[in-house]
């Protein structure tokens, strides 16, 4: 339910196109009533070419902060007064905060990334192995996140080697290439203590199959990206040989979570903004 608007009601906003199906206006205006927060979140259809004129729009009618997604999001990385360390890292934003007056860009994907390993699945990653399928934006803030937070080896995976060179390279000395083949001999994916899926290899809709084979092992922690279906053909196939498994909703909550901070200077009321997201993707 939203928040009553009243000419003190702080706004927040998603640019992006396409914005139909954005679920982040659920999660946050969740978010801002379970908190008891005068705020409310509205979507807004920005396509291509227009990045610049939405950062203007934020400042002229004083939006409190917005998320950004796709094609958006290295475009506003150009434009941005500020970058966070890690969005400069990843030439990607997908969250503006107001400091000091200044619009500062932030990726925080790769942050509910591990956050959603870490609180959802129970994973401990300092000093873990981690294996990453996919090169794209969420992969490569995926990537550079649990290398930040201490694994031990960040092996990726990718259709296209050279952007899988690229992605590793953002794990430092921790990052490594792989193809599917190597991975597929002798213990296969077993000697790994977390799987990820950052490919859309699964999605509803989309590419069928599965990103990786786990018939000759399994990591005892396996997360999809993908919540469309809630659980692709892949996390099934992990949950049957015993993986604790997560889908892609724990990730776009922590991300959201630490956009709904940055806005707002509260802590993220989690548990409301995970119901939202599980009755908006009820079947
Ligand atoms: P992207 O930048 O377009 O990257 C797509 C990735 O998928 C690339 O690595 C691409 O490989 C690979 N891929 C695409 N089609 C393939 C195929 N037929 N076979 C093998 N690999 C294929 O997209 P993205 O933004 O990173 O998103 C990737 C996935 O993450 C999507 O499913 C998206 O829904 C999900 N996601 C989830 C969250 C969340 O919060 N849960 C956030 C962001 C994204 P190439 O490099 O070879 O093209």
């Amino acid at each position: 339910m939203l928040n009553p608007v009243t000419g003190r009601t702080a706004v927040a906003a998603v640019f992006g196109d396409p914005i139909e199906h954005s679920l982040s206006p659920a999660i946050h205006n969740a978010a801002f009533g379970a908190s008891g927060l005068d705020w409310v979140f509205v979507p807004f259809r920005v396509g291509t070419g227009h990045a610049g004129e939405a950062l203007a729009a934020m400042r002229c009618l004083g939006l409190g902060g917005a998320s950004v997604t796709m094609p958006l999001k290295a475009d506003v990385a150009d434009l941005v007064g500020e970058l966070t360390p890690i969005a400069r890292r990843l030439s990607a934003v997908n969250c503006l905060f107001w400091r000091d007056g200044v619009l500062v860009g932030d990726n925080t994907d790769g942050a509910g990334a591990v956050w959603a390993l870490e609180h959802q699945l129970g994973a401990s990653i300092s000093g873990a192995r981690v294996v990453v399928c996919g090169a794209g934006g969420a992969a490569r803030a995926v990537i550079a996140a649990v290398a930040d937070a201490g694994a031990d080896e960040v092996v990726v995976v990718n259709r296209t080697r050279a952007s899988a060179v690229a992605a590793a390279g953002l794990a430092g000395d921790a990052g490594r290439v792989a193809s599917a083949d190597d991975l597929a001999a002798g213990a296969g994916l077993g000697v790994f203590d977390v799987a990820i899926n950052a490919t859309s290899v699964g999605m509803l809709g989309g590419v069928d199959g599965v990103p990786l084979d786990l018939s000759h092992g399994c990591p005892d922690l396996v997360m999809d990206l993908i919540y469309h279906p809630l659980e692709t053909r892949w996390l099934g196939e992990a949950r049957a040989m015993g993986a604790t498994v997560a889908n892609g909703v724990p990730m776009l909550v922590g991300q959201a979570a630490e956009a709904f901070e940055h806005w707002t200077g509260c802590s993220a009321p989690v548990e409301a903004m995970l119901a939202a997201v599980h009755s908006e993707l009820a079947p």
